[in-house]
């Protein structure tokens, strides 16, 4: 889907619940009330849609790609938090209690009647948790996968608090219409987790892959190659990446996201190039040929396919060749007559992955610490680099794909725009967006 419309879809959603209490015709208050009430609806609705920008739903992620999606995902955790956080504060001042049958529609007092009040205190409490061990993820001890069930049981916990507190508590909640509507979304919220943790192994269970071959590359870099067990394989086009399950049930949330290095026209075999970072890609070296691997995907938008320019720049640093790799070997592959420029960044030689099949044809091999014989590019891909290799022609008119450290991919992003490459030119894949 197109960005434009993800967009739009997206504000229709999120702001849908508040039009909707605007058009329920309750009598109008103070403007800080109805600006309490306004930012609480929006913040519930906005935590909502957190549960769809979780990464694994390719309308969007295909669409924006899995870094962009997971930016919005943080970028909207914080700010239906402040919401969330101003929206109690809003009310100070406003006569308080339960009920009273003199203000039915509950112009002048709120309700603060402890049962209803409770879960909203709940979620006031729980919410700032959930999204500060999100944001401080990487510095505190405890394991990837730890964090995502707690993560997880955290929203459901916090999406079904608020709902109560909706419901009960709010005076725009507590509509017929909307009490429907507040249902709905949190139902098909809620329904997006099972949806990923359990519909989507149950359907992948019959769809299993055994190990090939896990061979070394480089120090700390491996491939790792899966054939597929009784079906036709995965349809994915090169640059694309999977959630990959190696070893566990099917239902198990020891899965991560790697690019896959090969290209659809060697299927049914799939490949990776996988380098060693934590707890599982640590471990590749140990596992056997014939273990079973379970895998979810295609996603991403790192594609050239149908893409009508006339020349295709590779732009790789360390294992951010895996899915630009993919891509090479298809458009060698299937004899793509479009121009092909790799430029492929590494610190040391013994860094550089299939240098036998990538040769030195369309290739520019740069290292940051040479050794005193390297006759290649010299340094870190920047923009000195990128004018060196790349013509303004070439920048007037090819594709620029890009993958590699944040540091590589925001020198080189923002270099190309300053040349006048529109970010319609430019495809990028971000492996680590904390
Ligand atoms: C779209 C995408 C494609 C990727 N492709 C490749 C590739 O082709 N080759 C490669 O070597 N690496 C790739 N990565 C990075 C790779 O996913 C991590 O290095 C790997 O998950 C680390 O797992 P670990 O258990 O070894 O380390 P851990 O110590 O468990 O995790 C280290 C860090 O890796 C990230 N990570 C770990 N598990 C997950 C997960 N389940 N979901 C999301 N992030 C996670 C987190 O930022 C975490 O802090 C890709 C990442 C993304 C997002």
């Amino acid at each position: 889907m197109k960005p434009l419309f993800l967009i739009a879809a997206y504000l229709v959603v999120v702001t849908l619940p508040l039009i909707l209490s605007w058009l329920t015709g309750a009598p109008t208050r103070a403007v800080h009330q109805e600006l309490a009430s306004g930012l609480g609806i929006l913040a519930f609705s906005m935590i909502l849609m957190e549960f769809v920008l979780s990464g694994r739903f390719k309308s969007i992620s295909n669409g924006i790609g899995m870094d962009v999606t997971m930016r919005v995902h943080q970028m909207m955790a914080r700010t239906a938090l402040a919401f969330a956080v101003v929206h109690p504060l809003l009310y100070q001042g406003t006569p308080s209690g339960g009920p009273r049958p003199w203000d039915p529609s509950r112009q002048i007092t709120i309700t603060t009647g402890f049962s209803d009040l409770s879960t909203g205190i709940a979620a006031y409490l729980l919410l700032p948790g959930l999204v500060l061990l999100a944001v401080g993820r990487s510095q505190l001890d405890y394991k990837y996968e730890t964090w995502r069930l707690m993560h997880g049981i955290g929203a459901l916990l916090i999406a079904a608090l608020l709902l109560h507190h909706t419901v009960y508590a709010g005076r725009y909640g507590s509509q017929p219409v909307m009490i429907w509507l507040w249902i709905t979304m949190t139902g098909i919220a809620v329904g997006s987790l099972f949806y990923v943790y359990l519909l989507v192994p149950l359907r992948d269970r019959n769809r299993a892959w055994r190990v090939m071959s896990v061979t070394p590359l480089t120090p700390g870099q491996w491939e790792l190659t899966l054939a597929p067990k009784d079906h036709h394989g995965l349809d994915y086009s090169a640059g694309q990446f999977v959630w990959l399950n190696v070893g566990h049930s099917p239902f198990s949330l020891k899965e991560n996201p790697f690019s896959l290095s090969s290209t659809p026209a060697a299927r049914p075999t799939i490949s990776f190039m996988i380098k060693e970072f934590g707890d599982f890609t640590r471990t590749l070296g140990q596992i056997k040929p014939g273990t079973a691997a379970y895998l979810d995907g295609p996603f991403g938008h790192l594609s050239v396919e149908n893409r009508t320019e006339p020349g295709i720049a590779l732009i790789a640093g360390g294992v951010g060749l895996a899915p630009l790799l993919g891509i090479l070997r298809h458009l060698r592959l299937t004899g793509d007559p479009r121009e092909i420029r790799l430029v492929y960044g590494n610190r040391t030689e013994d860094q550089i992955a299939y240098s036998d099949e990538l040769g030195a044809q369309d290739v520019t091999y740069v290292l940051s610490a040479p050794p005193p014989d390297w006759q290649g590019a010299t340094g870190i891909i920047d923009a000195a680099l990128m004018d060196h290799v790349f013509s303004t022609q070439q920048y007037k008119e090819w594709v620029f794909v890009l993958c590699g450290p944040p540091v590589m991919m925001d020198i080189v992003e923002n270099h190309l725009l300053k040349c006048g490459v529109p970010s319609h030119r430019i495809l990028s894949e971000r492996f680590y967006y904390d």
